[in-house]
């Protein structure tokens, strides 16, 4: 395993084979290590193992008490425990009739159970089962399902307007298929309305929760006054199923009122949407935060006052946790915007950031570390960029806190990141060791006693408007049970395999990305940000020709106009009361507008006259840019055959407006018409996006307002492109609180056994 163990470091796996016998060349010893604090100590020509590798998702996992005894318990040929767990899954293969149904890949389905069904595309269909048919002769295929098929309010385009544009809400039919077993992708819960009292907490707590409020003849409606109420008798369920998700239901209520958070830490917060979109799980509260920008941790304060922020280097506030906890007397570090500002005394701000966090206060880290060296949009790699140094910071605060709990993310490019690369010229790096960051971070996570899996998460496939793709690991103490990674609930139509080749050979693939199979389908910049006002901005230069200057004044009657002047911070509506376009029509809007906000931040930033020009100049269409502009506004490069534009062929993007339809680009730090991810015209008005249609594209809330020194856009620019998608938070909370429910459960029944 190259780097990614120590030198004399196994791994069991989940693979037996057979080999030949003169391939044995000797004996060797391994043996199993109990993981503590010290290195292991083995002999020099001996092994050790102390966790399971699995070479389809990439995950280190501790040894099951089970695995470990088996293979002492039994006798030869049955003592292999790779070749019980092989057979185990050969089983499960085959369907096996039970009551009410069958038991198939280790899903049980009845008569009346929803479920859902592979697509050709688009997210999957969705039924209920009426009858399940098994081979009646060796002659007849394998098994069948005779379902009754839900269809898709969201689908529907004669939908009022009041109704909303929710993926979770389903209609019934009358129309019927008959699927082989081995289309069945998994249960899901379709309920009527009426009968979930707590529809949103319902809904919430996993994406495979539907509803239904009307029956429609079929799936192809063509009147929406064909419709019927349901009531809930209108609706069988399957008593068996429908008690399990009530037992489960249960469970996580009390689980959330019985069990206090775990208390996290995040070294790099940033706004702080990582742990914060993490807390609406219910089972994690960010009590701590380090952050150096003043703005950032003004706005990670504000928007959680609870949370202990240090505005510092997370590495002097980490010397200083380690000193206090030594028992050495700590300097009190001043907070960055505060040094050297020592007769401000009109200013009651306490200047000196609170005493640091001890281990004990800890349950949890959660970092994005900084990623510019690693980021592919960043031209300027360096060898010694010390940036890619604050890895290492992340893991000694592991190392010091001993979490039970670590979640990371960052940029792809994190992947192609090498250790100990020299400097090849201005922009490229050469040699060093393959995939080194990667591996140090597993190899130094491992070491530390720690399971890891990793993934590449694209934040489309979690509901975010937005095709972003981040890497992201997740870690649990020797003892804990590991989270899985969220798997997509939204399809994405983009092709992306998030697959990742490891340097030992191993191509990963720990997501499914096949398009046809998430419940849901993806959300569009429309169903984000269609609610918000609209406003153009004042075109500088009013145009001379009398059927465009009465064009521009018809739209000006129902579109208001905002100047953007270069020397204001910002063009377009701030404060608490203002009024948006319309209620909200989709869930994400709905859900974006659950609390009121403070400041709706519904500005842009501004720019010089001719910037200004050109935007208002692009046509109102889907896709143009700046190739449609006349040449009198063309800029230098836009012209110019030698420019870096002209060489790259004059590439589509620049000026360019999005499709409304479509999805955002990733959103960045640098929010440009110019800048590399140039496709930031808003879809219905003559100006780029605000920064709350920039909050909209990575989840926020309206609720969190961005804080930057002089109401400065382009810091908030930066917080929001930095952040992680709300979303993506949200699923990586959810698959953590599966976990730790599990685990309560667990302790209960063992706690009430020795009773
Ligand atoms: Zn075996
Ligand atoms: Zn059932």
């Amino acid at each position: 395993m190259e780097q990614l163990g120590h030198p004399q470091e196994l791994f069991l796996t989940n693979i037996c084979s057979t080999i030949e016998l003169d391939l044995i060349v000797g004996n060797v010893s391994a043996r199993y290590i109990e993981p503590s604090k010290e290195m292991p100590i083995v002999g020099h020509r001996d092994f050790f193992y102390k966790f399971i590798y699995n070479c389809s998702d990439g995950s280190f996992t501790q040894i099951p008490r089970e695995r470990l005894q088996r293979s002492h318990d039994r006798l030869a040929p049955d003592h292999c425990p790779v070749c019980v767990i092989v057979a185990e899954r050969e089983e499960e293969l085959v369907p096996q009739k039970i009551h009410h149904g069958v038991a198939w890949h280790g899903a049980k389905y009845h008569v009346h159970d929803t479920i859902m069904i592979k697509a050709q595309e688009g997210p999957c269909h969705i039924g209920q089962i009426l009858h399940i048919h098994f081979p009646q002769s060796d002659y007849e295929d394998s098994v069948s399902v005779r379902v009754k098929l839900f269809g898709r309010i969201d689908k529907l385009g004669l939908r009022p307007a009041e109704e909303l544009k929710d993926g979770r809400h389903l209609f019934v039919t009358q129309d019927e298929m008959t699927i082989p077993l081995s289309s069945v992708i998994g249960q899901c819960q379709v309920y009527v309305r009426a009968s979930v009292p707590e529809l949103e907490a319902w809904l919430e707590m996993s994406p495979y929760h539907f509803y239904a409020c009307y029956s429609f003849p079929s799936l192809n409606v063509t009147s929406w006054n064909h419709r019927h109420r349901l009531e809930p008798r209108d609706l069988l369920v399957c008593r068996y199923c429908a008690a399990e998700d009530l037992a489960e239901w249960n469970h996580s209520q009390k689980f959330l009122k019985k069990h206090k958070p775990l208390r996290a830490l995040d070294p790099f917060a940033g706004s702080g949407a990582f742990g914060l979109g993490m807390e609406e799980s219910g089972c994690v509260k960010v009590t701590h935060a380090v952050e150096i920008s003043p703005s950032a941790s003004k706005t990670m304060k504000a928007n959680s006052p609870d949370t202990v922020v240090y505005n510092q280097c997370s590495n002097l506030v980490l010397r200083e946790a380690i000193r206090a906890d030594a028992g050495f007397v700590v300097e009190r570090l001043k907070k960055i915007d505060l040094i050297g500002n020592d007769h401000d005394h009109d200013n009651e701000e306490d200047p000196y950031i609170p005493p640091p966090p001890k281990p004990e206060d800890i349950d949890c880290i959660i970092a994005g570390f900084p990623c510019q060296p690693h980021s592919r949009l960043n031209m300027f790699v360096k060898a010694n960029d010390r940036k890619s140094n604050l890895m290492l910071n992340v893991l000694s605060w592991v190392d010091f806190m001993q979490p039970k709990y670590c979640f990371f993310e960052n940029v792809r490019g994190f992947l192609s990141f090498s250790l100990k690369a020299r400097q090849a010229g201005l922009y490229r790096v050469k040699g060093g060791i393959a995939m080194g960051g990667l591996k140090f971070l597993i190899r130094a996570m491992t070491d530390m006693n720690y399971q890891v899996r990793f993934g590449i998460l694209q934040a489309a496939h979690y509901g975010a408007p937005q095709i972003r793709v981040r890497f992201f690991m997740v870690a649990a103490k020797y003892g804990s049970p590991l989270p899985e990674l969220p798997q997509p609930t939204h399809d994405f139509p983009f092709v992306d395999s998030l697959e990742i080749k490891l340097p030992v050979g191993h191509h990963i693939r720990p997501i499914w990305t096949r398009t046809g199979y998430a419940p849901h389908r993806f959300v569009t910049i429309d169903d984000a940000i269609s609610d918000l006002p609209r406003f153009d901005w004042v075109n500088p230069r009013p145009p001379t020709d009398p059927a465009r200057r009465q064009e521009e004044r018809e739209r000006a009657r129902t579109i208001p106009l905002k100047k953007c002047k270069k020397d204001r911070p910002w063009c377009g509506y701030s404060g608490r009361d203002v009024p948006y376009k319309h209620d909200p029509t989709t869930a994400l809007q709905k859900w974006c507008r659950q609390e009121p906000s403070k400041d709706l931040q519904h500005y842009t930033r501004t720019y010089e006259p001719i910037k200004v020009e050109r935007v208002v100049n692009i046509p109102m269409e889907a896709n143009a840019d700046y190739r449609r502009l006349r040449p009198d506004l063309w800029e230098w490069h836009f012209a110019n055959p030698s420019s870096a534009i002209a060489r790259a062929g004059f590439k589509p993007g620049l000026y360019g407006r999005v499709d409304k339809d479509r999805w955002f680009q990733a959103t960045v730090t640098n929010i440009d018409p110019t800048a590399k991810q140039s496709r930031v015209l808003n879809p219905y008005c003559k100006r780029i996006f605000t920064v709350r249609e920039l909050a909209r594209s990575q989840g926020f809330p309206d609720k969190f307002v961005f804080y930057a020194e002089n109401d400065h856009v382009v810091t908030m620019h930066r917080q929001i492109g930095n952040a992680v998608a709300w979303p993506v938070a949200i699923a990586i909370g959810r698959e953590l609180k599966k976990v730790l429910i599990k685990m309560w459960l667990k302790d209960r029944e063992e706690a009430i056994e020795v009773e």
